[in-house]
């Protein structure tokens, strides 16, 4: 009998992988993440594994050697060494449309807040009673600002399309998108330097590589506006958290909206929580309950389909 680990304890229970999982008729074994000896080794000694955002090292990959299926039971696949994987035999899986409308609308929600200035007015009834215009500040017809995507994949994509919805004028920033692909969406395709020189919000969608890693630094946040504001809802790795806080507190920027950062959670004398330009929401971006439970049914359809010995149907790698 195959065994299948899962290795998350994130969804509060194992209901729905359960159930998707009957009938490849495997043991399934919970592991919790794989930080301990323990879940490591029941993860090298499965037939498939299932995880969320826990680093899948190409030390344990090369250990498991019974393994056809590692099951990325969400979208971001930057914490898997996908090329030892490969080396092994062995899949890896994603999901990659369980939040995309969940996630473009986290991140023009964070843009919304910023642009509507809402926690400054909620702010100021609680505080005040009703309206102070001291405390305010100037607000800007979304219809005269710029909003520049950097990733226009399904998530960039869809949150440039609620941008245009908006009324925003939409720049895009994508080495691996054609011009007419983004034209066709009403955006403008530019390079990264114009994009962060000419944007008033800016939103990341790029996957985290080697590439990306940092993109936002020292040197590209100077370039943008002193009124620009940030958003990421991709991974904390792309921006230089310090150089990010240090052009914050410098003016070089408004202000920025993180759902991801680089350690998360974060510490709890991590300085971003002090910062009052600085926005956190808990790598939430991806939920509801529909996306929580298509993400865990078609991570699990994956490893049911390989362990059939069929070939998955959002592989990352090819074998
Ligand atoms: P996708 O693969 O559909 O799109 C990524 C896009 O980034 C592609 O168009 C690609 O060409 C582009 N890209 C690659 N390298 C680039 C570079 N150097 N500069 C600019 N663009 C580059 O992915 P997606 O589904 O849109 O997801 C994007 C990211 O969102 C994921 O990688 C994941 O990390 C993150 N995510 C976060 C949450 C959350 O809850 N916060 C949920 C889902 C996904």
């Amino acid at each position: 009998m195959p065994t299948v680990v899962i290795a998350y304890e994130a969804f509060g229970d194992y209901n729905v992988e359960l159930e998707t999982l009957r009938e490849s008729g495997a043991a399934v074994i919970q592991a919790g993440n794989l930080t301990t000896p323990e879940a490591q080794q029941q993860a090298i000694d499965a037939d498939a594994i299932m995880v969320t955002i826990q680093k899948v090292p190409g030390e344990l990959i090369e250990r498991m050697k019974q393994c056809k299926i590692i099951s990325r039971v969400g979208t971001g696949l930057d914490a898997i060494d996908i090329p030892t994987a490969t080396k092994c035999g062995i899949w890896v899986t994603n999901v990659p449309d369980y939040s995309i409308d969940e996630v473009s609308t986290h991140a023009i929600s964070l843009i919304l807040m910023q642009a509507r200035r809402l926690p400054l007015l909620v702010d100021m009834v609680r505080q005040t009673g009703w309206y102070s215009a001291n405390m305010d500040r100037p607000a800007q017809r979304l219809s005269t600002q710029t909003l520049g995507v950097v990733g226009f994949g399904r998530i960039g994509r869809a949150s440039a399309r609620k941008g245009r919805g908006l009324g925003l004028n939409v720049l895009v920033y994508d080495p691996y998108a054609s011009k007419e692909d983004v034209e066709a969406e009403g955006c403008t395709s530019v390079d990264l330097e114009t994009l962060l020189r000419e944007s008033d919000y800016i939103t990341l969608h790029s996957p985290l590589t080697p590439q990306t890693e940092r993109l936002i630094n020292a040197t590209t946040l100077k370039l943008m506006k002193p009124t620009a504001y940030l958003v990421n809802t991709s991974r904390g790795g792309l921006i230089d958290e310090q150089a990010l806080l240090e052009a914050i507190q410098a003016n070089q920027l408004a202000g920025a909206a993180l759902d991801v950062l680089t350690v998360e959670p974060p510490a709890p004398d991590h300085p971003f929580l002090k910062e009052p330009r600085i926005t956190l929401t808990p790598h939430n971006a991806w939920y509801s309950e529909q996306a929580k439970i298509d993400v865990r049914r078609k991570g699990a359809e994956e490893v049911v389909r390989v362990l059939r010995g069929e070939k998955p149907k959002f592989p990352a790698n090819k074998l």
